[in-house]
């Protein structure tokens, strides 16, 4: 038999893990935790221990893992067909899909584009953008607009369109160029307004930018409400209200990148719904298949799609195609995820928890070294800092938030931060007093780590 440490020494010598520095492995006693199993909120180690799944397996898991009514659709779905192309081609599954999201989304929706993972949706909505423009004559519309810290996946497209330094900064000789605009990041709010109280101020500059350059803007691309990997950063949904009357006005796409956001992590299927608006691209992954496999979708409507609508000498088609476009098991769990989430009144029953957990979070506003606690929906946010007045960060290469995270790993609970950034966004199945217990856990590893040392 091959002991839990043979397994984690062939792990460090065959797998180069994301978004890791391999060598804090060399000489530490943290390791690649092996997961056996997962059920429900728990993910369990080979030792049999315990976590709550608190960051949804990368804000992926919506409905538990090992979902016993997701598998038999899964395994169902792979006696009949397990995958074949979907040019020429089609499949029960793609279309019921194709069709359910579209009632979902609601006018003026109208078109499915499948795709793997968030990030070719994105690159999906970015050249679905651009070829639309070109083929209106406007192919000087080339430049896309997006926040300061944002993150729409790590191909080099939605790298482009990204605004992370970690992410980008060393690919910026290969990125194509883009403009960018400040974040509306309340905490530190770029215009010195009381969060809370403002008129959404620091919009003027995205007014300026479009007066000025709107006959050379294709699209601004926006996460909703919150920049997840900024470190879950929010902002109001009034924001996006006032972002859609803008693009209307100079004539600019808007392109809604909700592959963190859908399928209820805002407490709405869609985040743009908080905002009433209808975004002219918008992109799911994740959540889609209630995190279960990869599958993603940009989904827009008729306004786009007639464009490249023409006979076939006119040179109008859209090429782009991944091997594994509209998976048929993918989209089998896709359409049970919505099944379920409509038959178990998901949505309804996240009310409450979102209550419960705005009731968990105040607690973190005493803590000597949080700056911020905010929350949208089922996300709640914490934000470390070395100085609660001068809001002065922890210094990045400190690691405070990974200490917290092998802190709370200790005791139960995953909670793999960004930065100084502490953040909560279980599976949205949790049980209100598992809410508790994974905050209790989360303040008792903050306050361990940043006041006992
Ligand atoms: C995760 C994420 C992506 C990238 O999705 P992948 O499936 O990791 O490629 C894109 N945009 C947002 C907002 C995300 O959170």
């Amino acid at each position: 038999m091959i002991t839990k440490q043979e397994w984690i020494e062939k792990d460090l010598k065959y797998v180069w893990h994301p978004d890791t520095q391999m060598k804090q492995y060399e000489g530490s006693d943290f390791k690649p935790v092996i997961i056996e199993k997962g059920e429900g909120i728990y993910l369990y180690d080979t030792d049999g221990n315990k976590y709550i799944d608190g960051v949804s397996s990368w804000w992926v898991n919506t409905l538990g893992h090992s979902n016993p009514k997701l598998n038999k659709v899964l395994t169902e779905q792979a006696q009949k067909i397990e995958h074949v192309l979907l040019a020429d081609f089609t499949h029960k599954p793609a279309i019921e899909l194709a069709q359910k999201l579209v009632e979902l989304a609601g006018e003026p929706f109208s078109k499915v584009f499948y795709s793997d993972d968030g990030s070719t949706a994105v690159e999906v909505a970015l050249k679905m953008a651009y070829q639309y423009w070109y083929q209106k004559g406007r192919a000087e519309k080339r430049y896309f607009v997006s926040m300061t810290d944002s993150y729409h996946g790590d191909t080099l497209g939605s790298v482009s369109v990204g605004g992370i330094d970690i992410y980008k900064k060393i690919f910026n000789p290969l990125v194509f160029e883009t403009l960018k605009v400040c974040a509306p990041y309340c905490y530190r709010c770029p215009k010195n307004k009381q969060q809370g109280c403002c008129n959404i101020e620091c919009i003027c500059e995205i007014e300026e930018l479009f007066k000025e350059r709107h006959n050379e803007i294709a699209a601004m691309i926006v996460e909703p409400l919150v920049q997840g990997a900024a470190g879950m950063r929010m902002y109001p949904a009034q924001y996006l209200t006032r972002l859609r009357k803008l693009c209307d006005k100079y004539d600019i796409l808007l392109i809604d990148d909700e592959v963190a956001m859908a399928f209820g992590r805002t407490g709405k299927y869609f985040a743009f719904e908080h905002a009433g608006i209808k975004p002219d691209i918008f992109c799911v992954a994740k959540g889609i298949t209630a995190g279960y496999i990869p599958l993603a979708a940009t989904i827009t409507t008729d306004k786009i799609y007639n464009t490249f609508y023409d006979d076939f000498s006119a040179l109008k088609t859209f090429y782009h195609g991944h091997s594994f476009t509209g998976n048929p098991i993918a989209c089998a769990v896709a359409i049970e995820n919505l099944k379920i989430m409509r038959e178990e009144k998901i949505i309804e029953n996240l009310q409450p928890k979102i209550i419960k957990l705005k009731q968990c979070l105040e607690q973190f506003e005493n803590l000597k070294h949080v700056g911020d606690v905010r929350q949208t929906g089922m996300i709640g946010a914490i934000e470390m800092v070395k100085d609660k007045n001068t809001k002065e960060p922890y210094p990045f290469v400190e690691r405070t938030g990974h200490k917290v995270f092998k802190e709370a790993l200790k005791n139960g609970a995953i909670l793999r931060p960004i930065g100084n950034v502490i953040y909560f966004m279980p599976p949205l199945i949790i049980k209100n007093e598992e809410i508790e217990k994974l905050t209790k856990i989360a303040y008792n590893a903050i306050k361990t780590v940043t006041e006992m040392n």
